[in-house]
């Protein structure tokens, strides 16, 4: 934490407007994916929940991960 001796302390007061109230839990955020390693086998993981088959290389499953992601 740098003190800011010169910093203005004017905070906008900007109302918000609530645009969109988001009462579904859909993670809208996209699809944010990785891969996971199970035993021998490495398999694609999304945050949605989705998980690709099991692959014996991690660039197989990189690229269900991005087939996924890509439609
Ligand atoms: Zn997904």
């Amino acid at each position: 934490m740098e003190p800011h001796t010169n910093a203005p302390l004017v905070t906008p007061l900007v109302p918000v407007p609530l645009q969109r109230p988001q009462l579904q839990s859909q993670p809208a955020a996209g699809h944010i994916t990785s891969t996971a390693e199970r035993g021998s086998f490495c398999l694609a993981v999304c945050s949605c929940g989705w998980t690709g088959p099991a692959r014996r290389s991690r660039d197989l499953a990189r690229k269900d991960a991005s087939r996924h992601t890509t439609g």
